[in-house]
């Protein structure tokens, strides 16, 4: 009973907080000035409960790539291949939330973050998207007047489409094993850095570096943009330390193995290994250009040796075909 009588006592001392109805500003302004560092640890928790427990979840989704083959078209050889590649799906997520309070909009973010930076099955790479749209974009070519052989065009959409495979199994080996609960303790230091280093409109517009704020926009739209932009430059510097980049550089993939390398200049395309083996193939392929050149001048002495330096030029011009397209597959 004594029991019973303590817990009431101290319920009635330290009121549970509950955010669930109130405005961000609200909550924001109750941290701010909240007397003691309990009293703030409960006012956070409370947000972070309505946060975790909201019902705008993670999703994942399939999109479609799609488009019709014009049915004067789709009879013919060229139209019956571009019609199997009229449904070309691949995974994404819900991006968007349709309501407009802080809680989902915040938790939107939480979850896009994940989506994009941790779930392996989501690739939202620039070239990994232009190699899937390829059927799509041959499509529009053909009906605007450009024709392609139909052999050449199979070889062009598989060799997307095998690129694409390749390009995303790179791109999801090389994102951070992180699972949902482990990433929730990630971003939870962050929300709280932001309820710290938040700054009141009412203080912010008392100083004279502030703008103005525009009419339409609400406290709670300010508050809520200050926290999903802080979310994003929070992880991405979490990611750099984590994976041992620089703070303040800046990094792009390598255009042939996708690692993160630092870009020097507006000339950085390789990582250091790629550009060592490029330049190999380089010298290769001129110091075997050079022996065939000599070769043909030996040859081309005029009458008996006319029609064996065509031949050799012909392979010469057969190999290298070869050695373009082997190289483009496997570089990809
Ligand atoms: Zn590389």
């Amino acid at each position: 009973m004594n029991i019973l009588a303590d817990i009431m006592n101290l319920k009635r001392r330290i009121p549970m907080y509950n955010c669930n109805d109130m405005y961000l500003y609200e909550i924001l302004e109750d941290y701010k000035y909240a007397e003691d560092i309990s009293e703030k640890d409960a006012i956070f928790d409370a947000f972070c409960s309505a946060l975790w427990s909201c019902g705008n979840n993670r999703t994942r989704m399939t999109k479609t790539i799609r488009y019709r083959v014009r049915n004067d078209l789709i009879n013919t050889e060229t139209g019956k291949i571009f019609d199997a590649w009229s449904d070309v799906e691949y995974t994404y997520y819900r991006s968007m939330t349709d309501k407009d309070n802080w809680c989902d909009i915040i938790r939107q973010k939480i979850n896009n973050i994940y989506s994009v930076y941790f779930d392996p099955e989501i690739v939202v790479d620039k070239e990994y998207m232009q190699l899937i749209k390829t059927p799509k974009r041959l499509y529009y070519e053909w009906i605007s007047g450009i024709d392609t052989d139909p052999e050449v065009l199979t070889g062009l959409i598989d060799d997307a489409i095998d690129s694409s495979v390749q390009l995303k199994k790179k791109l999801s080996m090389q994102k951070p094993r992180l699972s949902w609960d482990e990433y929730l303790n990630v971003i939870t230091p962050f929300l709280r850095k932001c309820f710290e280093n938040c700054r009141l409109t009412d203080e912010a517009a008392e100083t004279e570096d502030s703008s103005p704020q525009p009419e339409f926009l609400s406290e709670d739209h300010v508050y809520t943009a200050y926290i999903c932009r802080s979310l994003s430059g929070d992880i991405k510097r979490w990611l750099k330390q984590q994976l041992g980049l620089k703070e303040h550089r800046h990094y792009i993939r390598c255009h042939i193995c996708k690692r993160l390398i630092e870009k020097k200049g507006s000339r950085t395309m390789y990582c250091p290994e790629c550009r060592h083996a490029r330049q190999l193939e380089w010298q290769r392929m001129s110091m075997m250009k050079n022996a065939v050149v000599k070769l043909l001048k030996i040859l081309s002495n005029p009458h008996r040796c006319c029609t064996a330096s065509t031949f050799l030029l012909r392979i010469f011009h057969m190999w290298i075909q070869c050695r373009t397209m082997w190289h483009t597959k496997a570089w990809r």
